[in-house]
């Protein structure tokens, strides 16, 4: 079971999209994938269309132990994805942590117990490094950063860089960067090629060499509770999210070889 978190600090750069569409993507590739919202805006569980009723366990029952991954799962309309929720509880979640001994691997602990029922975990992290970013850290093998085309984006990106070697150092040796996916990239506008050029020289080799255009449809899909990729298939965004997910697929082992 391979498990990917999608972080970045900063609010706004793409990381639920690109959750809710990567998953879509990964799951109509054949991949069983489950998808955890650990944001407390809860948005890729709107976005995917779970209704607030429907939340009978979330991912903080997951933090707190009150319920088991597969317990917590549900499904989605997506054949082969299944998500676990975020709830409103999960905003209080970061104080209560603080409490517990172990409040860095509360998620990795809850993975230990999970059965290997899917191919693919994705973590929709929230726009923090808190406790509940580094809780995913801990948890995961690697990330997924997306970083929006904007004259900043490096900015926040050394910060996030240097969290993860910390991580890497004091609790997950195994931590990897699966990639930084370039997010409302816009060709039309200098500033992105810039940026583009920037970050490619920065980071080279991890960056996905698919980006992903800013689009409309993509910012329309959620408020109709559904994927892109299930909101209209052909706009240049759930494209450009197939593509990112064939290149993922290409830098992970064969789904044939995931062992326990
Ligand atoms: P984050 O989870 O990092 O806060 P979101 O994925 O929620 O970011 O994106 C922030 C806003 O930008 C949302 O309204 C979303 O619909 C919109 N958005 C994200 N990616 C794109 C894109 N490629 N093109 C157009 N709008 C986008
Ligand atoms: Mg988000």
């Amino acid at each position: 079971m391979i498990r990917i978190a999608i972080a970045n600090q900063k609010g706004g750069v793409g990381k639920t999209t690109t959750a809710i569409n990567m998953a879509t993507a990964m799951a109509a590739s054949g991949w069983k994938c489950l998808l955890i919202d650990l944001d407390p805006q809860g948005n890729a569980s709107t976005g995917l269309g779970v209704k607030q009723a429907d939340r009978v366990h979330s991912s903080y029952d997951l933090l707190f132990g009150e319920a088991g991954i597969e317990e917590s799962a549900i499904a989605t309309i997506i054949p082969e994805l299944d998500i676990i929720p975020a709830t409103v509880d999960l905003s209080g979640a970061e104080v209560e942590l603080v409490e517990f001994e172990d409040r860095t691997h509360r998620l990795k602990t809850a993975f230990d117990d999970a059965a290997d029922k899917w191919d693919i975990v994705l973590i929709d992290c929230p726009p923090s490094l808190g406790l509940l970013t580094i809780n995913a850290l801990v948890a995961v093998d690697s990330i997924i950063v997306p970083l929006q085309c904007e004259f900043f984006a490096l900015e926040g990106l050394s910060q996030l860089l240097q969290t993860v070697e910390r991580i890497q150092k004091r609790f997950n040796p195994d931590l990897s960067i699966r990639g930084v996916v370039l997010t409302m990239y816009d060709r039309r506008n200098r500033l992105t090629d810039q940026v583009e050029e920037d970050v490619r020289s920065c980071l080279s080799g991890l960056v996905f060499d698919t980006v992903i255009p800013r689009n409309v449809r993509l910012s329309e899909a959620p408020s109709h509770g559904l994927p892109a990729l299930v909101y209209d298939h052909r706009c240049s965004g759930s494209e450009a999210y197939m593509a990112l997910a064939r290149e993922l697929i290409g830098r992970l082992p064969a789904k044939e070889e995931l062992a326990a």
